[in-house]
């Protein structure tokens, strides 16, 4: 894990069952939200359970919610999502504003794919089998040392709404691209821009020099990096066969995390957002299987009763550490919050931050 415990200013046990049943939890969170709504704004990430959203001011994909709080001048933002995501809020907000992620422990596998040391070691390696320009790109579910690192090295960051953009620039600045952590958001992107499958290769840090020779480095076009997000790896070409199958006419929409035969079968693949908008303009009595995290698929079957809305796989694909912000977490909190004294409060270094910021501006200007 990156990060994950280095700005915890405190860290208090989880409010026990004892102490408070599920029921007074619910409650006390919605006194305390009332009285804090000067306050306190909270975020609610699509991948969040059903008993967090309800307590959310505005729901969203990461980027889209980190802009929305740095429009208030509420002082806390209450992220519920992941670390990095808190990481990016703390980067777009003001800085009387303090951003706090409810539960330390709610990480992004995939985020702690790429280590800001291992891609440098990539970094070298690639440098030194070619005089070519390299642009780095990394996708915004990464550390903020990462951010930096592309800002560092006139890189870009992506989110899987702008990735064919960001990697259009790319391509029009420089001879190669190394694309980090999602080698799948990076392979299709790059794919339907025009490059071969044979023009990409994966770099494995877990491997010796990365798993590839200097001369598949030298020829490569796009090196992708060996991360990618376990959730949406649940989710099979198979999977969409047996949908294909038993339910004649259905729409699979799938996110671009998942992987490349899966996104090519699929009849739409993007963000969460762009997933949405396709449900929202289909007409009455389509059907969907939709493969992303679950807790979004079934909230999107209970808003869109006119539509069917399954789940493409039928495990359940839940994001584990983002379920870690539980309800008791978040009244932690706000407790918290109220006696002064906030806890769990992401804070991004000042030099760390300065260059993450360059790459994300330029992502906001391409975008
Ligand atoms: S769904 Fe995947 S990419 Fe998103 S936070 Fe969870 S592990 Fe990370």
């Amino acid at each position: 894990m990156i990060n994950l415990f280095a700005q915890q200013n405190s860290y208090r046990p989880i409010i026990s069952e004892e102490e408070l049943s599920d029921e007074m939890v619910l409650a006390e969170i919605s006194a305390l939200k009332k009285e804090l709504t000067n306050q306190v704004i909270i975020l609610g990430h699509h991948y969040q359970q059903d008993d967090i959203i309800r307590f959310a001011d505005v729901i969203g994909d990461s980027l889209y919610l980190s802009q929305q709080a740095a429009k208030t001048d509420r002082p806390y933002v209450l992220f519920c999502g992941v670390h990095f995501m808190a990481e990016a809020a703390d980067m777009l907000t003001a800085d009387f504003q303090k951003v706090i992620l409810p539960d330390l422990n709610a990480g992004c596998s995939m985020a702690d794919m790429a280590r800001r040391a291992d891609v440098e070691v990539c970094w070298q390696s690639i440098q030194s089998v070619t005089s070519k320009k390299i642009i780095p790109i990394t996708y915004i579910n990464c550390a903020a040392e990462l951010k930096a690192f592309v800002g560092e090295h006139e890189g870009c960051i992506c989110t899987s709404s702008n990735a064919k953009k960001i990697i259009s620039w790319a391509l029009s600045q420089g001879e190669k691209l190394l694309f980090f952590p999602d080698q799948h958001l990076g392979r299709i992107t790059c794919y339907e821009l025009g490059i071969k499958l044979e023009e990409m290769i994966v770099y494995d840090p877990n491997k010796k020099n990365g798993g590839v020779t200097k001369e598949e480095i030298a020829k490569a076009k796009v090196i992708l990096w060996y991360g990618y997000c376990s959730v949406h790896q649940g989710f099979s070409a198979e999977q969409i066969a047996f949908m294909r199958q038993t339910h004649p006419g259905i729409k699979i929409a799938v996110h671009s995390e998942c992987n490349f035969e899966v996104v090519s079968q699929a009849d739409v693949h993007g963000s969460t957002s762009l997933i949405i908008d396709a449900i929202k303009a289909a007409p009455s009595g389509t059907t969907f299987a939709v493969g992303t995290e679950v807790n979004l698929v079934n909230r999107l079957a209970k808003k869109f009763t006119d539509k069917t809305i399954l789940s493409l796989s039928p495990y359940q694909c839940i994001c584990s550490t983002m379920y870690r912000v539980r309800p008791r977490w978040l009244l932690a909190s706000l407790r918290a919050i109220k006696e002064n004294k906030p806890i769990n409060v992401i804070t991004v270094e000042k030099n760390i931050k300065d260059m993450a910021n360059i790459a994300l501006n330029r992502m906001l200007k391409l975008s």
